[in-house]
């Protein structure tokens, strides 16, 4: 047993040596085997703060050609700042949770005008950014500034409460505050906290996976106490899923489709097939589910007529141009790509 932490309960971290054992086999590991991400290539602060609003609840293989349009488009903060939010909707369009990609055209706003440009490296400032919780500072920080600092997220938690044999839920107040913990008792004393997390999160990408962890290829095999790892992390109970209905309408004219823009935190500034308080009562010409958190949403586009006056965000935008051009949600940029196919633009 190379842990102190044995049993649930216990507030015991690791001890000195042991982290510094777990430190070295883990940064030897990473120096052969980590993954060239571009945004671990050239670490800017500006690129770490993008990659990392991506990377919340995406992963990284699909944040890549993202990461890369967005720096072509955006290579500077500044440029983030003023862009119009239409050019940022669109470039974070497919990833979802749209509020992450307003929070990032604030935070860089923020950091124009409180900043003087400059991204903080202290975790505390770069917490009080919108969209910038306890997670991402430390990630920012180390890795854009190299600092010693920890950030736990989902792929950590599940590595230390396998090596420390953690059987308590992860997701309560206290199992949170032990992670956090031995994520703490594990960081460098000085600086080198890019290898340190970047290494740490490799072995939960690519070893420590979730389901059949791979223990004998694990250059910390020797130093984690899991008995069954494949039972950790414990988690309390989770939500219901709850199913919904949307309902919205299919209206065109001369080769045009009618969109609305949504306002409000889950899809503000996007467009959207106007929305209808219920079902249509004429056949459904497009369905498709899609889960938000932890909802189960099925979509259904409807025939209606054109509103007589259009309301105020309503939008007539030619069928040519709709799909490149605009911020549209996935599920309503499939119906669209679907509908538009089929022909249903020359209904009027
Ligand atoms: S030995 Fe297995 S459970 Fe322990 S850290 Fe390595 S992969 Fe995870």
């Amino acid at each position: 047993m190379s842990v102190t932490q044995e049993l649930s309960d216990s507030d015991c971290g690791f001890e000195p040596s042991v982290a510094e054992g777990i430190r070295s086999r883990l940064a030897d590991w990473f120096l052969v085997t980590g993954r060239e991400l571009p945004w671990r290539e050239n670490p800017s602060p500006y690129a770490v703060l993008v990659s990392e609003f991506m990377l919340q609840q995406t992963q990284v293989v699909t944040v890549i050609p993202y990461f890369l349009r967005w720096m072509e488009a955006l290579p500077q903060l500044a440029d983030l700042a003023a862009a119009p939010e239409s050019t940022v909707l669109h470039l974070w369009q497919g990833l979802g949770y749209y509020s992450r990609a307003r929070n990032l055209q604030r935070a860089a706003q923020v950091v124009m005008e409180q900043f003087q440009g400059r991204i903080p490296s202290d975790p505390a400032l770069l917490k009080t950014l919108p969209g910038v919780g306890a997670y991402s500072a430390g990630a920012i920080a180390s890795f854009a500034f190299d600092r010693a600092e920890a950030a736990v997220d989902a792929n950590i938690a599940r590595v230390l409460s396998r090596v420390a044999n953690y059987q308590l839920p992860v997701d309560t107040p206290k199992g949170t505050r032990h992670i956090w913990r031995l994520a703490n008792d594990l960081l460098p004393a000085a600086g080198g906290g890019r290898l340190h997390t970047s290494a740490l999160m490799e072995l939960g990408a690519l070893v420590c996976v979730a389901k059949n962890p791979r223990c004998l290829e694990c250059p910390i095999q020797r130093d984690c106490a899991a008995v069954e790892p494949g039972q950790l992390p414990r988690k309390g109970p989770r939500r219901a899923t709850v199913k919904m209905d949307e309902w919205a309408a299919w209206i065109v004219r001369d080769s045009e489709v009618l969109l609305e823009q949504q306002h409000g935190r889950r899809a503000g500034g996007m467009w959207k097939l106007p929305p209808l308080q219920e079902a249509g009562t004429g056949p459904v010409l497009f369905e498709t589910v899609y889960p938000f958190t932890h909802h189960k949403v099925t979509l259904r586009i409807f025939e209606a007529p054109a509103p007589e006056p259009l309301g105020e965000s309503q939008r007539w935008f030619t069928r040519d141009s709709v799909i490149a051009d605009t911020a549209l949600p996935t599920a309503h940029r499939k119906a669209l790509q679907v509908l538009l196919n089929s022909g249903k633009a020359a209904l009027s």
